[in-house]
């Protein structure tokens, strides 16, 4: 190779754009401080499998930096630090700024807590052949035969008769049991894997192995659910119709693990979203800004953002004026000078599976945070598309704090696509661009990522703050 570049090698990389491995282009500290950032990740990830705990989780990382709750009505001044927290199931930190909120308006970063997993039906206890089984309802886009024969724990809340919420958590400990979807054996699976994949398990068949000893009565008919139903009244005090008025999931009990002899990947559930959830919060918690900031932490987007805490709800667009209210600033002025970033991840090109992606609009593994101008299918059908003025300002703020990032959308133009809370956040005349991290197997029981991206989503995050 010459030492010096030709001058058409020299124009080219001038003019050219091309995206760069954050690896390759980071420092030697710049490196370090990602895994170090990763190790926190990690570390939340394991504590917060459900939205619930995700919610507490970011609860307790609020008040270990001086947040506070805030509740309608309250006052607010310059300088306060406050978490909002919704029904126990998301959560809303924010930082009031000193810049004017009617001209400056909020920062906002969107992103959700809840992800794909297997629901226990409100009649679930059932015993069959020297089994005790939970019939579930699956939450979210799952490829259902993904979740059997892996260890499973199980985390949820019930509601006994009598009003007492009594929490479970299983399966995480070493110590701890685990649970068990089954799958037919290859011997006898012929016209099983003869069949579609999507049908190979069907929702039906995702019943969960909770138990198998019998409970020592002749009298007695079920005689392995009386040892479930007897096990689960001495530990937590319930009885089957507790049932009822329970949220209980399974969810895969193993923890987050590097992934490669160099460690640069993490293998995980739930990455979807948490890997933006974390960022957010984290940023929110620790960036420097004088701006009002909020990272919203909400519930039920793998099924539509409906419900109480769902994006859909009317209590964020309530907590965004109260605060206008507190501030003595219109909610209507405020809105319109506010930005959004809607953090959910994307899916990263997978070479295993390139015919569905089209290489130069994916987002690589590895070469940062990524930002879709707009997300829907078929035509952009559904999508916020933002405005190229308002992605200018991001790249410009991005440009500024030397955030290596890139830009995707979802796969191939005529094949897929998907859906976020961006456009929740555009219908309030806030200006939304989506920002995540680029996942490979997404929806899986086990997500990859990079931790260059995770570092990267979080110094985007920070640089918008500013
Ligand atoms: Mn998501
Ligand atoms: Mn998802």
């Amino acid at each position: 190779m010459s030492e010096k570049k030709s001058k058409g090698q020299a124009l080219y990389d001038e003019l050219a754009y091309e995206k760069k491995n954050y690896f390759e282009v980071a420092s030697k500290s710049e490196r370090k401080k990602m895994f170090a950032y990763a190790e926190g990740y990690k570390a939340f990830l394991d504590d917060a499998k459900t939205e619930r705990e995700a919610c507490a989780a970011a609860v307790k990382m609020a008040e270990e930096n001086g947040f506070t709750e805030y509740r309608f009505g309250d006052a607010l001044a310059a300088g306060d630090k406050k978490y909002f927290v919704n029904r126990g199931k998301s959560v809303v930190v924010f930082r009031v700024g000193s810049k004017d909120l009617e001209k400056h308006g909020m920062r906002i970063i969107a992103s959700h807590i809840d992800a794909p997993r297997i629901d226990v039906k409100q009649n679930p206890l059932y015993e069959e052949a020297g089994m005790c089984f939970l019939k579930t309802h699956y939450y979210g886009g799952i490829k259902k035969y993904q979740w059997t024969a892996i260890p499973l724990a199980l985390h949820g809340v019930v509601v006994l008769k009598d009003g007492t919420k009594v929490e479970l958590r299983v399966g995480e400990d070493p110590k701890d049991p685990v649970f068990y979807i089954d799958d037919l054996l290859p011997h006898l699976g012929q016209e099983q894997m003869a069949g579609n994949a999507g049908k190979i398990i069907e929702g039906e068949q995702l019943n969960v192995v909770v138990g198998g000893m019998p409970y020592p009565d002749e009298e007695v008919g079920k005689k392995i659910k009386l040892t479930v139903l007897h096990y689960l009244n001495e530990k937590y005090g319930m009885c089957e119709e507790d049932f009822l008025s329970a949220e209980l999931s399974a969810v895969p009990a193993y923890p987050a693990r590097d992934v490669g002899f160099d460690r640069a990947l993490i293998g995980a559930y739930g990455h979807d979203d948490r890997v933006c959830a974390y960022p957010a919060l984290t940023a929110v918690l620790n960036g420097e800004t004088e701006h009002t900031v909020l990272a919203m932490l909400v519930d039920k987007e793998e099924i539509g953002s409906e419900g109480t805490t769902g994006m859909q709800c009317k209590i964020y667009e309530d907590l965004m004026e109260e605060i206008c209210i507190a501030m003595g600033a219109s909610f209507r002025k405020v809105r319109f000078a506010s930005k959004c970033l809607s953090s959910d991840v994307t899916a990263a090109y997978d070479p295993n599976f390139a015919s569905v992606y089209e290489r130069m609009n994916s987002a690589m593994l590895s070469c940062g945070t990524c930002m879709s101008k707009f997300t829907g299918a078929r035509g952009k059908s559904g999508s916020n598309d933002a405005n190229a003025e308002f992605v200018g300002e991001v790249r410009k703020m991005f440009e500024k704090e030397g955030v290596v990032w890139q830009t995707a959308e979802l796969g191939k133009v005529d094949i897929g696509g998907g859906g976020t809370v961006a456009k929740y956040l555009a219908n309030l005349n806030i200006d939304t661009v989506d920002l995540g991290v680029p996942v490979i197997s997404m929806h899986a029981p086990w997500e990859l990522i990079s931790k260059a991206d995770l570092y990267s989503n979080y110094m985007a995050f920070l640089a918008f703050m500013k």
